[in-house]
C-alpha cells in the first residue's frame, strides 16, 4: 500500500509497505478515517486517570500493589496502589469522562478527597494529608459513561479494501499488560502478506 506522512514540521515523505500497523492510541480512530475506514464501531471515548502520591512516609508501609475488591459495573479496577520506579507509591486511577473529547493532563486537587475515601477503606493508616496531586493519563475507551464494556478492536481491513492495515482501536487497559499478546496477534494476522 501506498503511505504519505505529514511530519510536525511541515515536511512530508511517502512510501511503499506490504504492512500498515495503525495503533496510535488517542489517535488511532482518527488515523482509521484518515485511510477513509468511517466506522462507528471505531468511535472512541475519552477517559482521563488521575494519580496521587503518598506523602508523610506512608510509601514504606506498602511494598506492593494493593486493589480494592471490584465494584459492580465499574469503568476502572477501582482505586489502587501502584509503586513507581522512584520508589514512591501512588493511588491510580479515578476514571473521569471527557466529553468534549479534549486532552486534558491536569490534576484536580480536590479529587485528593475520593482518593481518600476509597483508600481508606483498605490502607487503614491513610490521613487526608497524605496525599498529593501527581499526574494524568487519558485511556481511549469504546463505551461512553452508561455502555456495556466492550472488548479492543484489531482488525485487519482486508475485506474493505486495505489489506496489510491492521487498526488497533480502543487499546485501553490492560492494553500494556497484554502488548505481547495483541503483537502476537497481530503478526499472525500479517502472516499472509509475507
Ligand atoms: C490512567 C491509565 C491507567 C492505565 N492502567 C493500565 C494498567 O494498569 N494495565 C495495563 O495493562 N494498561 C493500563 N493502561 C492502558 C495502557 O496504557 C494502554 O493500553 C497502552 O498504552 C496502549 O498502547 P498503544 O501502544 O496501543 O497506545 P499508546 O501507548 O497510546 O501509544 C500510541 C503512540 O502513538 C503515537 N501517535 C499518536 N498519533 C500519532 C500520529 N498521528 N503520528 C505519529 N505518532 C502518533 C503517540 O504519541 C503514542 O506514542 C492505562 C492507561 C491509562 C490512561
Amino acid at each position: 500500500m501506498n503511505i504519505s506522512i505529514l511530519d510536525t514540521d511541515g515536511s512530508s515523505f511517502d512510501f511503499t509497505s506490504r504492512y500498515a500497523i495503525n495503533s496510535a492510541g488517542l489517535e488511532a480512530e482518527k488515523i482509521a478515517r484518515m485511510t477513509g475506514i468511517d466506522d462507528p464501531q471505531y468511535k472512541t471515548w475519552f477517559w482521563k486517570g488521575e494519580y496521587f502520591a503518598l506523602l508523610n512516609g506512608k510509601h514504606k508501609l506498602i511494598n506492593r500493589l494493593v486493589y480494592p475488591v471490584p465494584e459492580p459495573n465499574t469503568t476502572g479496577l477501582g482505586i489502587h496502589t501502584t509503586p513507581d520506579l522512584a520508589g514512591r507509591q501512588k493511588l491510580e486511577p479515578n476514571t473521569i469522562f471527557l466529553e468534549d473529547g479534549k486532552i486534558d493532563y491536569s490534576v484536580d486537587p480536590a479529587h485528593a478527597k475520593e482518593f481518600y475515601q476509597k483508600a481508606s477503606r483498605f490502607l487503614p493508616f491513610l490521613e487526608p494529608g497524605d496525599l498529593a496531586s501527581d499526574q494524568a493519563g487519558i485511556r481511549p475507551k469504546l463505551q461512553k459513561p452508561g455502555d456495556p464494556a466492550r472488548d479492543f478492536i484489531i482488525l485487519e481491513e482486508e475485506k474493505r479494501g486495505f489489506p496489510g492495515l491492521v487498526n488497533l482501536i480502543g487499546i485501553e487497559s490492560p492494553g500494556l499488560t497484554a502488548a505481547l499478546s495483541i503483537g502476537n496477534y497481530v503478526r499472525s494476522l500479517l502472516k499472509k502478506y509475507d
